[in-house]
This record gives structure tokens, C-alpha cells and sequence, in this order.
């Protein structure tokens, strides 16, 4: 049969700084370890906005976006279950890792960090001009490649709801697991951001006494609170041995048990080890831009006890949990109003503009 030749628009990414360019390129049909998905919506991460502002490399032409979710247009032969074991079909909604790695892998075998093996790939950070062309969110396609974990989407989770998942959601379950967030827990959070926010409400989840939301814009404070934040403390304009007598007012009688730093600016760091009760626990999440050096007394880590630790990427495991919450949760936390503004595939240089300026908290893209 004589399938006739397709193709589907794609929004480039040129190089850092310079407006997108709306092309087309050709479509082939799925191979047998692969699946075409049509996007239904992309968001706007952070470390997208990173990218074209030439804060960390990413190839280009290429097309931006790994927070993706998409209806399957055509299924390899070889797929028939999700991650979880759930058949798939063609029309089922999906997310996927935001990494795929196809092979053998040291850190994936004997480290458990496969989003750490060498050579791993990620969408949104590939040459528009290589086939398959379509490995981003900003376009109307995407090929899904072998060694990528896909998971079949409820029905009732809006899309909204269900993008930020594979990215945002995913991450903040794999940073709170490594902080080892637990019953009776005070738990401080600094930057209240899209992780910020969900940091708040897995930490309450998982049972924090108290979680107390860091940030400098207030419409953000205000909706740390109804993401389960018991206090959401402004930094702006603070000194931050303020800020530091604030939280640990809040954290008798020797400071926080957990900080989670979600907030991408390495001068809180110091603060942050400052918050801490001895014997506290400290995971960075947000800091994915290189060459953050920051200045802290390590005397301090020693003297206190002090797990201080870093956090990129999840494993599979925690994209099933991550859904799973916002399933469980999603009458508890308003997570539908995080994604706050949408926007056409020709519209993205507006979208990044306001997700950058922080007007918005996260931009969605429907192609
Ligand atoms: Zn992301």
C-alpha cells in the first residue's frame, strides 16, 4: 500500500537569542521500537528558557521542548504495553521520559542512575536537520524513541495537568525520595517556581509537618499556600541572615530537617546550609546551568552533620509515581493552574518571552 507522503510543522530553533522559525519537515512511518505521537501540549521548562538564552548548549537548528504529551499516531509493531504494563494502542495519550538510552549501560546496571548513562539522549536537544527530525515539543509530531519509558495517560487528567509530569513533576518525586522527606518533617523550600510548588505539595504528601515556600514574587507566595505550604516567606529585598532567622523561627527548636533548593541560583546556598538543624538534610535540584561556584563553609558540613547532595533527571520509576500523585492528589492541589497560558507553535517567541519574564508560570504550547 502507497502511503502518501506527509509532513508537519515544527517550530526551529535557530541558534540562542534569535526568534523561532516555523518549518516543515517530512514524516516517516514508525519503526518497529518506535511510536509517533501526534503532540496534544508542551510547556515551557526552565531549562528550555536556559537554552535560548545560550545559558547551557543545546544543538541547533533544532526543536526545543522535552514536557511533552501526545496522542499515538502510529505504534511500532514491538510496543505493546506502557512502563507499567498497560497495553497501548493507537489513540491512547502518553507521556514519556524526557531521556531515552538504548543499550547496555554501567549506570543503569550497576548504579541504578540511568538517566546517567553514557551517551543518553534527550528530546528537545537534537538536530532538527537528522532523522527522525521530530525529537522535541514544539511541533506538531514526535518520534519516541527505543529506551524511552511511555506511560498511558488517564482520560480524566487534563492536559494540563498531565504535561509538567514528565519533566517538573517527575524531578521534584526523585529530589523529595533523595531528601528523604518523612513523617513529621519541617521541610523548607527555596524557589516556588513549577518544582517549587509541587515541591511543597509531594512534601506534604509525604507527610512534612511543616513546609515553608521561599520566593521574591508574591503571586507565587500566595499560591505556595494552596500547594500546601504552611508558611510562604518573600525574600526580595531581604538580607539573608533575615531570611534565615525567619525559617528557622518557624523550625523549633534547631532549624529545618530537609532544604530543597528549586530556584536555579546558586547564592542561596549558603543560607540554605544555615537553615538546617544538625544532622539536616540538603538537596539542590535547580541548579542545571554550568559554572555556578558558590562560596560556603564547609566546616559547617562537617560540624552539623550535613547531607548536602544534588539531583538531575529521575528514573523511570519515579515518572509512574509522579503521575500517580497528581492522579491521587489533584482534588487536593490546584495543579490544572499552574499551566497558566497557551499559546500556537507560531506564537513561541511570545510564549517565551512572558514564561521568561515570569508573567506566566508555565506556558503551554498547543501545536
Ligand atoms: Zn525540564
Amino acid at each position: 500500500m502507497l502511503v502518501a507522503p506527509r509532513t508537519a510543522r515544527a517550530a526551529v530553533y535557530d541558534a540562542p537569542n534569535t526568534p523561532f522559525v516555523v518549518r516543515r519537515y517530512p514524516l516517516r512511518d514508525a519503526r518497529g521500537d518506535e511510536v509517533l505521537v501526534r503532540v496534544s501540549m508542551s510547556t515551557i521548562c526552565r531549562s528550555d528558557i536556559h537554552s535560548y538564552h545560550g545559558h547551557r548548549p543545546n544543538p541547533c537548528p533544532g526543536i526545543l521542548g522535552h514536557e511533552i504529551i501526545g496522542v499515538i499516531d502510529q505504534l511500532g509493531a514491538d510496543i505493546e504495553t506502557d512502563l507499567r504494563g498497560d497495553p497501548v494502542a493507537v489513540g491512547d495519550r502518553i507521556t514519556w521520559t524526557e531521556y531515552f538510552h538504548h543499550g547496555p549501560s554501567y549506570y543503569r546496571e550497576v548504579h541504578d542512575l540511568p538517566q546517567k548513562s553514557p551517551g543518553v539522549r534527550k528530546y528537545g536537544h537534537d538536530l532538527v536537520a537528522d532523522d527522525p527530525h521530530f525529537l522535541g515539543g514544539f511541533a506538531e509530531y514526535c518520534y519516541v524513541l527505543p529506551g524511552t519509558a511511555i506511560l498511558k495517560l488517564p482520560e480524566d487528567l487534563s492536559d494540563e495537568e498531565a504535561t509538567p509530569i514528565n519533566c517538573g513533576v517527575a524531578t521534584v518525586v526523585a529530589i523529595t525520595e533523595a531528601t528523604r522527606i518523612g513523617m513529621g518533617d519541617v521541610v523548607a523550600v527555596q524557589g516556588l517556581g513549577l518544582l517549587g510548588l509541587y515541591a511543597c505539595a509531594v512534601a506534604k504528601t509525604r507527610g512534612a509537618r511543616r513546609v515553608i515556600g521561599l520566593d521574591a514574587v508574591g503571586d507565587r507566595l500566595e499560591a505556595a499556600r494552596q500547594f500546601g505550604a504552611d508558611a510562604a516567606i518573600d525574600v526580595s529585598g531581604r538580607d539573608s541572615s533575615d531570611v534565615v532567622a525567619a525559617v528557622r523561627e518557624l523550625a523549633p527548636p534547631d532549624g529545618v530537617d530537609a532544604v530543597i533548593e528549586v530556584c536555579g541560583d546558586a547564592a542561596v546556598i549558603p543560607a540554605g546550609l544555615q537553615m538546617l538543624r544538625v544532622g539536616g538534610r540538603y538537596t539542590l535540584g535547580g541548579i542545571v546551568t554550568p559554572h555556578a561556584d558558590v562560596t560556603i563553609d564547609a566546616n559547617l558540613l562537617v560540624k552539623n552533620w550535613i547531607t548536602l547532595r544534588g539531583v538531575h533527571n529521575y528514573h523511570p520509576r519515579h515518572l509512574i509515581q509522579a503521575l500517580d500523585f497528581v492522579v491521587a492528589n489533584r482534588d487536593r492541589f490546584p495543579f490544572k493552574r499552574i499551566v497558566d497560558a497557551r499559546f500556537g507553535l507560531d506564537q513561541l517567541d511570545e510564549a517565551f518571552r512572558k514564561a521568561s519574564e515570569r508573567t506566566v508560570l508555565r506556558a503551554a504550547i498547543v501545536p
